[in-house]
């Protein structure tokens, strides 16, 4: 799939976000709107011992959120933010492309825009983990601008 169908993807799951959540891509989302989020989608949310970070999926009626219940802090945050993006993307998440989609999803509600370049300079104080994700999200703002 080329690059302009995947900004289009991205562009109605964020609009549809930025209904619930009108800063999304400009501070930071917490735990608090992920709860809203699911709360108005109608998302009900397992935290359980799971072999992998979190999954969701739709029966047709009703939306699920698992997430693996050792999950902490800004891990927590990352994961369910991911699956939040395949709830507004794609259902069901399949393909390499759909992961990556969710990922720049997660990156952006975690990474705002308008605190990359804050966050930029102030990379050489961030953990390994911190500089990671803020190159991925720069990844994602050059791509698609967004
Ligand atoms: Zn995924």
């Amino acid at each position: 799939m080329k690059r302009g169908n995947l900004k289009i993807f991205m562009n109605l799951a964020i609009s549809r976000i930025r209904q619930i959540i009108p800063h999304f891509n400009e501070q930071a989302l917490t735990e608090k709107d992920f709860w809203l989020i699911c709360e108005k989608e109608n998302i009900r949310v397992v935290e359980t011992r799971l072999f992998v970070d979190g999954f969701y999926f739709c029966d047709g009626r009703r939306n699920f959120i698992y997430l693996n219940s050792a999950l902490r802090g800004i891990f927590w945050l990352e994961n369910a933010f991911h699956e939040i993006a395949h709830h507004f993307l794609h259902t069901p998440p399949r393909s390499q492309r759909q992961e990556t989609e969710a990922r720049a999803i997660a990156l952006i509600a975690i990474l705002p825009r308008g605190q990359l370049e804050k966050l930029v300079s102030e990379a050489d104080e961030c953990s390994e983990y911190a500089e990671r994700i803020l190159h991925e999200r720069l990844e994602v703002l050059s791509k698609h601008g967004i």
